[in-house]
């Protein structure tokens, strides 16, 4: 019955002179050929999705990059800002921290980053002034904690896992509002 099988399979590749000579031995042939093919595509793919997988596990686990840096500068732009007692207002930004126009309390910039499982979480930023004279986040804070340097990863309040920076740039957001309302 194993036999007859392969044979059937490959009827025209088969000339009359093979089968006659030896069948037994071509029968064997096929089954060799075939079994070690099989194998070799099933751990070539095996070793493709593996390395896909930690390539992905690569990317997500990578320490953040540089701190990001802004080529408009700050000061042109209204930045989301909110104090300590959690008033948000709109104003430009500036590398020194900001009082409260309702309070009086120091406020930070706002922005927005966003965990896999926890969606987005709102971060505070501080700026400072590189030598070249463009404004850079210096520092982060996420819910009310301590500050931490903006080149550390950014880790969700809640599963501790390093958040991506959400991809709406803010200042381009505000750009937008503001050419389409005027
Ligand atoms: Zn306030
Ligand atoms: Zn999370």
């Amino acid at each position: 019955m194993d036999r007859s099988r392969p044979a059937r399979l490959t009827p025209t590749e088969d000339s009359p002179v093979d089968r006659t000579r030896s069948s037994r031995r071509h029968t064997v042939r096929i089954v060799r050929r075939r079994t070690p093919s099989r194998a070799a595509m099933f751990s070539l793919v095996m070793a493709l999705s593996a390395s896909a997988a930690a390539f992905a596990a690569w990317r997500w686990w990578r320490p953040a990059p540089a701190a990001p840096v802004y080529h408009r500068t700050i000061n042109d732009v209204d930045l989301n800002w909110k104090c300590e007692a959690g008033h948000y207002f709109t104003a430009s930004g500036q590398v020194a921290d900001r009082p409260c126009a309702m309070c009086d309390q120091p406020a930070y910039v706002v922005t927005l980053f966003e965990c896999p499982q926890h969606g987005a979480i709102e971060v505070a930023v501080r700026f400072t002034s590189g030598a070249d004279g463009a404004s850079r986040a210096s520092q982060f804070r996420v819910n009310r904690g301590f500050w931490f340097p903006a080149s550390d990863p950014v880790p969700c309040p809640q599963c501790d896992v390093p958040m991506e920076r959400k991809p709406v740039d803010p200042l381009d957001a505000v750009n937008r509002g503001k050419k389409k309302g005027g």
